[in-house]
Protein backbone atom coordinates (compact mmCIF):
# COMPACT_ATOMS: atom_id res chain seq x y z
CA UNK A 1 0.00 0.00 0.00
CA UNK A 2 1.26 3.35 -0.72
CA UNK A 3 1.40 6.20 1.86
CA UNK A 4 -0.94 9.05 1.05
CA UNK A 5 0.78 12.31 0.51
CA UNK A 6 1.91 13.74 3.80
CA UNK A 7 2.76 17.48 3.23
CA UNK A 8 4.82 19.88 5.85
CA UNK A 9 1.67 21.79 6.65
CA UNK A 10 -1.86 21.44 6.49
CA UNK A 11 -5.42 23.52 7.62
CA UNK A 12 -7.73 21.31 10.03
CA UNK A 13 -11.41 22.38 8.92
CA UNK A 14 -13.85 20.53 11.44
CA UNK A 15 -17.85 20.46 10.61
CA UNK A 16 -17.79 23.52 13.21
CA UNK A 17 -15.87 25.41 11.37
CA UNK A 18 -18.22 24.91 8.08
CA UNK A 19 -21.13 25.52 10.28
CA UNK A 20 -19.84 28.82 11.71
CA UNK A 21 -18.91 29.90 7.40
CA UNK A 22 -22.33 28.68 6.77
CA UNK A 23 -24.29 30.20 9.60
CA UNK A 24 -22.19 33.63 8.31
CA UNK A 25 -23.00 33.11 4.73
CA UNK A 26 -27.00 33.10 5.78
CA UNK A 27 -26.73 36.43 7.51
CA UNK A 28 -27.21 39.37 6.62
CA UNK A 29 -23.54 40.53 6.41
CA UNK A 30 -20.66 38.95 3.72
CA UNK A 31 -18.40 42.00 4.63
CA UNK A 32 -18.09 44.65 7.00
CA UNK A 33 -20.60 42.89 9.35
CA UNK A 34 -20.31 42.14 13.16
CA UNK A 35 -17.98 38.98 12.86
CA UNK A 36 -14.82 41.18 11.96
CA UNK A 37 -15.18 42.77 15.40
CA UNK A 38 -15.80 39.77 17.26
CA UNK A 39 -12.56 38.41 15.72
CA UNK A 40 -10.43 40.77 16.61
CA UNK A 41 -11.80 40.98 20.14
CA UNK A 42 -11.35 37.76 20.53
CA UNK A 43 -7.68 37.71 19.00
CA UNK A 44 -6.89 40.35 21.13
CA UNK A 45 -7.77 38.47 23.89
CA UNK A 46 -6.07 35.69 23.12
CA UNK A 47 -2.82 37.16 22.62
CA UNK A 48 -3.10 39.07 25.24
CA UNK A 49 -3.22 42.63 23.30
CA UNK A 50 -5.21 46.03 23.65
CA UNK A 51 -6.24 46.11 19.70
CA UNK A 52 -6.15 43.88 16.88
CA UNK A 53 -6.93 44.85 12.82
CA UNK A 54 -8.45 41.85 11.14
CA UNK A 55 -7.52 42.61 7.47
CA UNK A 56 -7.49 40.48 3.87
CA UNK A 57 -3.81 38.59 4.43
CA UNK A 58 -0.53 38.69 6.33
CA UNK A 59 1.39 40.99 3.72
CA UNK A 60 -1.78 43.71 3.67
CA UNK A 61 -1.15 43.42 7.76
CA UNK A 62 2.44 44.09 6.96
CA UNK A 63 1.93 47.06 4.75
CA UNK A 64 -0.27 49.51 6.82
CA UNK A 65 1.91 48.38 9.50
CA UNK A 66 4.89 49.84 7.39
CA UNK A 67 2.37 52.70 6.22
CA UNK A 68 1.67 53.24 10.25
CA UNK A 69 4.75 53.39 10.87
CA UNK A 70 5.32 56.24 8.08
CA UNK A 71 7.95 54.37 6.88
CA UNK A 72 8.92 56.78 3.22
CA UNK A 73 11.43 56.37 0.53
CA UNK A 74 14.84 57.12 1.90
CA UNK A 75 14.51 55.38 5.80
CA UNK A 76 16.30 52.43 6.19
CA UNK A 77 15.12 48.98 8.23
CA UNK A 78 16.54 46.24 9.25
CA UNK A 79 15.12 43.14 8.34
CA UNK A 80 15.74 39.12 9.25
CA UNK A 81 16.75 37.47 5.50
CA UNK A 82 15.16 33.95 6.72
CA UNK A 83 11.86 34.53 6.47
CA UNK A 84 8.76 34.42 3.52
CA UNK A 85 9.80 37.65 1.16
CA UNK A 86 6.60 39.72 2.65
CA UNK A 87 8.29 40.67 5.57
CA UNK A 88 11.03 42.60 3.81
CA UNK A 89 8.66 43.89 0.87
CA UNK A 90 6.58 46.36 2.99
CA UNK A 91 9.29 48.86 4.04
CA UNK A 92 9.89 48.63 -0.12
CA UNK A 93 5.95 49.16 -0.90
CA UNK A 94 6.60 52.46 1.22
CA UNK A 95 9.28 53.16 -1.04
CA UNK A 96 11.73 52.67 2.14
CA UNK A 97 15.54 51.01 1.62
CA UNK A 98 15.56 47.12 3.33
CA UNK A 99 18.85 46.04 5.44
CA UNK A 100 19.26 42.77 5.74
CA UNK A 101 21.10 41.59 9.28
CA UNK A 102 22.11 38.22 9.65
CA UNK A 103 20.63 35.59 12.12
CA UNK A 104 21.88 34.13 15.34
CA UNK A 105 22.75 30.11 13.91
CA UNK A 106 21.68 28.67 17.22
CA UNK A 107 18.37 30.04 17.47
CA UNK A 108 17.89 30.80 13.45
CA UNK A 109 15.95 34.58 14.62
CA UNK A 110 17.88 37.98 14.09
CA UNK A 111 21.16 38.56 15.82
CA UNK A 112 21.10 40.88 18.02
CA UNK A 113 24.51 41.14 17.84
CA UNK A 114 24.44 41.62 14.54
CA UNK A 115 22.08 44.66 14.53
CA UNK A 116 23.76 45.98 17.71
CA UNK A 117 26.81 46.55 15.33
CA UNK A 118 24.92 47.64 12.50
CA UNK A 119 23.51 50.27 14.35
CA UNK A 120 26.85 51.50 15.94
CA UNK A 121 28.79 51.73 12.70
CA UNK A 122 26.56 54.53 11.40
CA UNK A 123 25.15 57.64 13.06
CA UNK A 124 22.09 57.69 15.10
CA UNK A 125 19.10 57.98 13.12
CA UNK A 126 20.93 56.49 10.27
CA UNK A 127 17.31 53.24 10.35
CA UNK A 128 13.96 54.02 11.42
CA UNK A 129 12.62 50.42 12.24
CA UNK A 130 13.31 46.59 13.10
CA UNK A 131 11.37 44.07 11.57
CA UNK A 132 12.27 40.59 13.48
CA UNK A 133 10.29 37.37 13.12
CA UNK A 134 9.29 34.55 15.21
CA UNK A 135 10.68 32.10 12.69
CA UNK A 136 9.55 28.76 13.23
CA UNK A 137 7.44 29.32 15.97
CA UNK A 138 9.82 30.81 18.38
CA UNK A 139 9.63 33.76 20.05
CA UNK A 140 12.38 36.49 19.49
CA UNK A 141 13.23 37.75 22.75
CA UNK A 142 11.95 41.84 22.11
CA UNK A 143 12.29 43.19 25.88
CA UNK A 144 16.13 43.06 24.41
CA UNK A 145 15.42 44.25 21.19
CA UNK A 146 13.05 46.85 22.55
CA UNK A 147 16.08 48.22 24.81
CA UNK A 148 18.70 48.66 21.47
CA UNK A 149 15.13 50.24 19.64
CA UNK A 150 15.20 52.49 22.47
CA UNK A 151 18.96 53.79 22.40
CA UNK A 152 18.33 54.32 18.44
CA UNK A 153 15.02 55.55 18.41
CA UNK A 154 13.79 53.09 16.45
CA UNK A 155 9.98 51.09 16.16
CA UNK A 156 9.76 46.95 15.86
CA UNK A 157 7.13 45.57 13.75
CA UNK A 158 7.35 41.90 14.90
CA UNK A 159 6.41 39.55 11.89
CA UNK A 160 4.66 36.51 14.45
CA UNK A 161 3.24 34.79 11.78
CA UNK A 162 4.52 31.56 12.43
CA UNK A 163 3.82 32.23 16.34
CA UNK A 164 0.62 32.94 17.87
CA UNK A 165 0.93 31.49 21.34
CA UNK A 166 4.01 31.35 20.97
CA UNK A 167 6.09 33.59 24.02
CA UNK A 168 9.84 34.06 25.31
CA UNK A 169 10.32 34.39 28.43
CA UNK A 170 11.29 38.32 29.76
CA UNK A 171 13.75 39.37 32.84
CA UNK A 172 11.07 39.36 35.71
CA UNK A 173 10.32 35.52 34.55
CA UNK A 174 7.19 36.35 33.18
CA UNK A 175 5.57 35.29 29.82
CA UNK A 176 5.97 37.89 27.24
CA UNK A 177 3.26 36.41 24.45
CA UNK A 178 3.98 36.97 20.66
CA UNK A 179 1.98 40.21 19.39
CA UNK A 180 1.02 40.69 23.05
CA UNK A 181 2.27 44.72 22.07
CA UNK A 182 4.38 44.78 25.17
CA UNK A 183 7.63 45.71 23.29
CA UNK A 184 7.11 45.92 19.71
CA UNK A 185 5.16 48.70 18.57
CA UNK A 186 3.01 46.41 16.22
CA UNK A 187 2.71 42.70 15.46
CA UNK A 188 1.33 41.10 12.60
CA UNK A 189 -0.45 37.41 11.80
CA UNK A 190 -1.56 35.34 9.02
CA UNK A 191 -4.35 32.97 8.18
CA UNK A 192 -3.30 31.63 5.46
CA UNK A 193 -3.91 27.38 5.24
CA UNK A 194 -0.51 26.29 6.54
CA UNK A 195 -0.65 28.77 9.54
CA UNK A 196 -2.12 27.88 13.15
CA UNK A 197 -5.30 29.34 12.18
CA UNK A 198 -7.09 29.66 8.99
CA UNK A 199 -9.29 31.93 7.44
CA UNK A 200 -7.97 30.85 3.59
CA UNK A 201 -6.36 34.05 2.94
CA UNK A 202 -6.31 36.44 6.38
CA UNK A 203 -4.25 38.38 8.62
CA UNK A 204 -4.10 40.40 11.99
CA UNK A 205 -2.29 43.15 13.24
CA UNK A 206 -1.72 43.60 17.08
CA UNK A 207 -1.01 46.65 19.49
CA UNK A 208 -1.14 48.55 22.53
CA UNK A 209 -0.88 51.62 20.95
CA UNK A 210 -4.30 53.59 20.14
CA UNK A 211 -3.26 56.13 17.63
CA UNK A 212 -1.23 53.12 15.89
CA UNK A 213 -4.44 51.36 15.96
CA UNK A 214 -6.76 54.70 14.45
CA UNK A 215 -4.72 55.16 11.76
CA UNK A 216 -4.57 51.07 10.49
CA UNK A 217 -8.47 51.16 10.83
CA UNK A 218 -8.37 54.28 8.69
CA UNK A 219 -5.82 52.67 6.10
CA UNK A 220 -7.66 49.38 6.18
CA UNK A 221 -10.69 51.08 4.49
CA UNK A 222 -9.27 53.67 1.64
CA UNK A 223 -8.08 56.06 3.88
CA UNK A 224 -12.06 56.85 4.20
CA UNK A 225 -13.65 57.32 7.68
CA UNK A 226 -17.40 57.98 8.71
CA UNK A 227 -16.47 60.66 11.08
CA UNK A 228 -14.83 59.38 14.47
CA UNK A 229 -13.39 60.94 17.41
CA UNK A 230 -9.92 59.71 16.36
CA UNK A 231 -10.87 60.97 12.84
CA UNK A 232 -13.44 63.86 13.03
CA UNK A 233 -14.68 65.57 9.48
CA UNK A 234 -12.31 68.68 8.19
CA UNK A 235 -14.66 70.17 5.57
CA UNK A 236 -16.89 72.12 6.87
CA UNK A 237 -21.48 71.24 7.29
CA UNK A 238 -21.88 73.54 4.89
CA UNK A 239 -20.19 71.77 2.43
CA UNK A 240 -21.40 68.28 3.50
CA UNK A 241 -25.32 69.55 3.06
CA UNK A 242 -24.42 71.71 0.06
CA UNK A 243 -25.63 74.61 1.79
CA UNK A 244 -28.41 73.81 4.37
CA UNK A 245 -26.62 75.45 7.50
CA UNK A 246 -29.90 74.55 9.22
CA UNK A 247 -28.59 71.09 9.35
CA UNK A 248 -27.30 70.27 12.82
CA UNK A 249 -25.50 67.31 11.65
CA UNK A 250 -23.68 65.33 9.18
CA UNK A 251 -25.97 63.97 6.80
CA UNK A 252 -26.39 59.83 6.90
CA UNK A 253 -24.23 59.85 3.29
CA UNK A 254 -21.42 62.03 4.27
CA UNK A 255 -17.39 60.09 4.69
CA UNK A 256 -14.02 61.65 3.92
CA UNK A 257 -11.26 60.33 2.53
CA UNK A 258 -8.53 61.97 4.97
CA UNK A 259 -5.37 60.01 3.56
CA UNK A 260 -4.13 57.14 0.81
CA UNK A 261 -5.36 53.84 2.00
CA UNK A 262 -6.23 50.52 0.24
CA UNK A 263 -9.08 47.86 0.72
CA UNK A 264 -7.66 45.27 2.53
CA UNK A 265 -10.63 44.49 4.52
CA UNK A 266 -11.58 40.66 5.53
CA UNK A 267 -14.69 39.29 4.89
CA UNK A 268 -17.10 38.16 7.52
CA UNK A 269 -17.36 34.72 6.35
CA UNK A 270 -13.52 34.63 6.74
CA UNK A 271 -14.14 36.38 10.24
CA UNK A 272 -16.74 33.58 11.16
CA UNK A 273 -14.05 30.55 10.08
CA UNK A 274 -11.28 32.35 12.35
CA UNK A 275 -13.41 32.69 15.34
CA UNK A 276 -14.39 29.04 15.44
CA UNK A 277 -10.91 27.60 14.29
CA UNK A 278 -9.32 29.99 17.48
CA UNK A 279 -11.01 28.21 19.90
CA UNK A 280 -9.28 24.84 18.89
CA UNK A 281 -5.77 27.17 18.88
CA UNK A 282 -4.98 26.19 21.79
CA UNK A 283 -5.07 22.14 21.66
CA UNK A 284 -3.82 22.67 18.30
CA UNK A 285 -0.50 24.10 19.85
CA UNK A 286 -0.13 21.18 22.17
CA UNK A 287 -0.76 18.61 19.49
CA UNK A 288 2.30 20.67 18.12
CA UNK A 289 4.34 20.27 20.54
CA UNK A 290 3.84 16.46 21.37
CA UNK A 291 4.83 16.11 17.69
CA UNK A 292 8.31 17.94 18.45
CA UNK A 293 8.82 16.35 21.47
CA UNK A 294 8.27 12.97 19.50
CA UNK A 295 11.52 13.97 16.81
CA UNK A 296 13.06 15.62 19.37
CA UNK A 297 13.71 11.97 20.74
CA UNK A 298 13.55 10.20 17.30
CA UNK A 299 16.53 12.63 16.00
CA UNK A 300 18.69 12.81 19.93
CA UNK A 301 22.13 11.98 19.43
CA UNK A 302 21.67 10.58 15.57
CA UNK A 303 24.92 12.11 13.98
CA UNK A 304 22.75 13.21 10.49
CA UNK A 305 21.12 15.72 12.25
CA UNK A 306 23.23 18.79 12.13
CA UNK A 307 20.73 21.33 14.60
CA UNK A 308 17.40 21.93 14.86
CA UNK A 309 15.17 24.89 15.12
CA UNK A 310 14.77 25.28 19.21
CA UNK A 311 13.19 22.68 21.83
CA UNK A 312 12.44 25.69 24.14
CA UNK A 313 9.75 26.88 26.60
CA UNK A 314 6.86 29.12 24.18
CA UNK A 315 7.96 27.84 20.95
CA UNK A 316 4.79 27.72 18.95
CA UNK A 317 6.15 25.16 16.51
CA UNK A 318 4.53 26.42 12.71
CA UNK A 319 7.66 24.68 11.81
CA UNK A 320 9.74 21.40 12.84
CA UNK A 321 13.20 22.73 10.94
CA UNK A 322 16.04 19.66 11.28
CA UNK A 323 19.74 20.96 9.36
CA UNK A 324 20.95 17.99 7.93
CA UNK A 325 23.72 16.01 5.94
CA UNK A 326 22.85 15.29 2.46
CA UNK A 327 19.61 17.90 2.72
CA UNK A 328 19.07 17.43 -1.67
CA UNK A 329 19.14 13.50 -1.26
CA UNK A 330 17.46 13.04 1.66
CA UNK A 331 14.66 16.06 0.08
CA UNK A 332 13.91 13.74 -2.91
CA UNK A 333 14.31 10.39 -1.69
CA UNK A 334 11.16 11.65 1.31
CA UNK A 335 9.29 13.24 -1.82
CA UNK A 336 9.94 9.64 -3.61
CA UNK A 337 8.00 8.06 -0.71
CA UNK A 338 5.16 10.76 -0.44
CA UNK A 339 6.97 12.90 2.06
CA UNK A 340 6.52 16.46 1.52
CA UNK A 341 9.11 18.28 3.28
CA UNK A 342 9.79 21.79 2.79
CA UNK A 343 12.69 24.42 2.62
CA UNK A 344 12.29 27.54 4.60
CA UNK A 345 13.47 29.42 3.39
CA UNK A 346 15.60 30.49 0.69
CA UNK A 347 17.32 33.75 2.13
CA UNK A 348 15.00 36.40 1.19
CA UNK A 349 18.49 38.72 0.55
CA UNK A 350 19.41 36.01 -2.37
CA UNK A 351 15.83 36.56 -4.14
CA UNK A 352 16.63 38.13 -7.62
CA UNK A 353 14.40 41.11 -6.39
CA UNK A 354 17.03 42.05 -3.45
CA UNK A 355 20.34 40.87 -5.78
CA UNK A 356 19.13 43.96 -7.92
CA UNK A 357 19.81 45.99 -5.31
CA UNK A 358 22.76 45.08 -4.36
CA UNK A 359 22.90 41.86 -1.77
CA UNK A 360 24.93 39.09 -3.32
CA UNK A 361 26.21 35.79 -2.39
CA UNK A 362 28.78 36.06 1.20
CA UNK A 363 26.94 38.99 2.74
CA UNK A 364 24.80 37.16 5.34
CA UNK A 365 27.20 33.31 6.07
CA UNK A 366 25.03 32.25 8.70
CA UNK A 367 22.25 32.38 6.99
CA UNK A 368 23.35 31.48 3.80
CA UNK A 369 24.94 27.74 5.93
CA UNK A 370 21.73 27.39 7.75
CA UNK A 371 20.24 27.54 3.61
CA UNK A 372 22.30 24.54 2.41
CA UNK A 373 21.24 22.29 5.30
CA UNK A 374 17.65 23.31 6.49
CA UNK A 375 14.56 21.12 5.75
CA UNK A 376 10.70 21.53 7.22
CA UNK A 377 9.58 18.31 8.76
CA UNK A 378 5.69 17.77 8.63
CA UNK A 379 4.27 19.49 11.90
CA UNK A 380 0.69 19.85 11.43
CA UNK A 381 -2.10 19.05 14.21
CA UNK A 382 -3.77 16.67 12.65
CA UNK A 383 -0.39 14.59 11.77
CA UNK A 384 -1.20 11.26 12.98
CA UNK A 385 1.66 8.70 15.10
CA UNK A 386 2.22 6.52 12.20
CA UNK A 387 2.42 8.75 9.71
CA UNK A 388 5.21 10.97 12.03
CA UNK A 389 6.71 6.89 12.61
CA UNK A 390 6.62 6.72 8.80
CA UNK A 391 8.77 10.36 8.16
CA UNK A 392 10.73 9.31 11.20
CA UNK A 393 11.90 5.57 9.76
CA UNK A 394 12.27 6.86 6.07
CA UNK A 395 14.50 9.46 7.25
CA UNK A 396 16.33 6.71 9.10
CA UNK A 397 16.16 4.21 6.25
CA UNK A 398 17.77 7.13 4.11
CA UNK A 399 21.15 7.24 6.42
CA UNK A 400 21.09 3.84 6.83
CA UNK A 401 22.00 3.22 2.98
C1 LIG B 1 2.79 33.63 5.76
C2 LIG B 1 3.73 34.68 6.13
C3 LIG B 1 3.58 36.01 5.70
C4 LIG B 1 2.54 36.45 4.71
O1 LIG B 1 1.25 36.12 5.04
P1 LIG B 1 0.13 36.00 3.89
O2 LIG B 1 -1.12 35.86 4.68
O3 LIG B 1 0.46 34.79 3.09
O4 LIG B 1 0.17 37.25 3.10
C5 LIG B 1 4.48 36.95 6.18
N1 LIG B 1 5.49 36.61 6.99
C6 LIG B 1 5.68 35.34 7.39
C7 LIG B 1 6.82 35.03 8.30
C8 LIG B 1 4.82 34.34 6.97
O5 LIG B 1 5.03 33.08 7.35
Amino acid sequence: MTQKPIPYGCQHITEEDIEAVNAALRSDYLTQGPQIKEFEDKFADYIGCNYAVAVANGTAALHLSAMALTVKPGDKVIVTPLTFVASANCVRYCGGEVVFADIDPATYLLDIDAVKKMLEASPKGTYQGIIPVDFAGRAVNLEEFRKLADEYGLWILEDACHAPGGYFIDSNNDKQFCGNGKYADLAIFSFHPVKHIACGEGGMITTNDEDLYNKLLLYRTHGITKGSPAFPYTNSIEFATGGYKDESEYPGWYMEMQDLGYNYRLTDFQAALGISQLKRADKGLERRHEIAQNYNKAFEGKSYILGQSGDVEGNAYHLYVVEVKDRLNLYNYLRKNNIFAQIHYIPAHLMPYYRNLGYKEGDLPSVETYYKHCLSLPMFPTLTEEEQMYVINKIDEFYAK
